[in-house]
């Protein structure tokens, strides 16, 4: 028996913004590289450029994690080795709402039933004037400032410090979120919960350290648009989407209002092109 599968393009939906350090951000390079300057844990680097940036990849995880506890999902998916687990959660229920934004690796490979990720995170570089104050920061390293942290032995109180490298607060990068629409029935609901994550996001911690205070960032969102079908065939022009006031934070009020206006736009322009397409 042949199964038909198909998995229709509608468009997407493009969101932009700011992630502005409001505290140190430590996510962590390879440290063997950098073990001459005496810094015991390092943060990720660009290759070509030697400026700090957050992988895609940190982003990602740290959004699907937050949702995962937003729904209580179960972590029943080790992503790691036997020794060294890494739980997450993962299923292939189309109606989950982590694993049809995140993804979801097919349970059994013949089957084909995995939920490809609807949502694609770029890796978020400074911008051009973040990286321009951070060029001017006096200390070992381009761009980041080291932090002592101290271990305290409880019995001999014998302190034990270690330096940590950190983007300084202050420093911003840019991300960028792209959504694909698939299935124009979940786009509102899948918009929203992208959004509060963003705004879920502030009031947690990306990278390491941050129960320490490292890790806190201001979201903003500073442009999003839906483009259709059309839009890449070059006969429609790109919807920008209303954005809140300027600064203010992602989700909540705005973030409905923004879900909405998408789901309405590609469930119009869609259905416009049925309708040619049947005359
Ligand atoms: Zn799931």
């Amino acid at each position: 028996m042949t199964t038909t599968r198909t998995k229709q393009l509608h468009g997407k939906v493009l969101l932009h913004g700011t992630l502005s350090c409001r505290s140190g951000l430590r996510i962590g390079g390879s440290d063997g590289e950098l073990a001459i300057g005496g810094l015991d844990a390092t943060v990720i680097r660009d290759p070509l450029t030697r400026q700090p940036y957050i992988p895609g990849s940190s982003l990602k995880g740290k959004l699907r994690s937050l949702l995962e506890r937003f729904f209580d999902k179960e972590f029943n998916h080790n992503g790691g080795t036997p020794n060294n687990p890494i739980w997450r959660h993962e299923c292939a229920d189309p109606a989950c709402p982590v694993c049809r934004l995140f993804g979801a690796s097919s349970p059994s490979r013949e089957r084909g039933d995995n939920l490809p990720a609807r949502v694609l995170v770029s890796d978020c570089f400074l911008t051009e004037e973040s990286e321009k104050e951070l060029a001017g920061i006096e200390g070992g390293m381009p761009y980041t400032e080291w932090k002592t942290e101290n271990g305290l032995d409880r019995i001999t109180c014998a302190a034990n410090p270690r330096q940590i490298e950190r983007v300084p607060a202050g420093a911003v990068f840019a991300f960028s979120l792209v959504y694909a629409v698939g299935d124009l029935t979940t786009v509102k609901e899948d918009l929203l919960h992208l959004l509060t994550l963003l705004r879920l996001l502030e009031d947690d911690a990306l990278g390491g350290g941050g129960s320490r205070g490292n890790g806190r960032v201001g979201v903003t969102l500073t442009a999003a648009e839906v483009r259709t079908r059309g839009f890449y065939l070059g006969t429609e022009p790109a919807k920008a989407l209303p954005l809140a006031a300027e600064g203010s934070l992602a989700g909540g009020e705005n973030a409905r209002t923004l879900s909405e206006e998408a789901a309405r736009y590609l469930a119009t322009a869609v259905a416009t092109k049925t309708t040619k397409a049947a005359q």
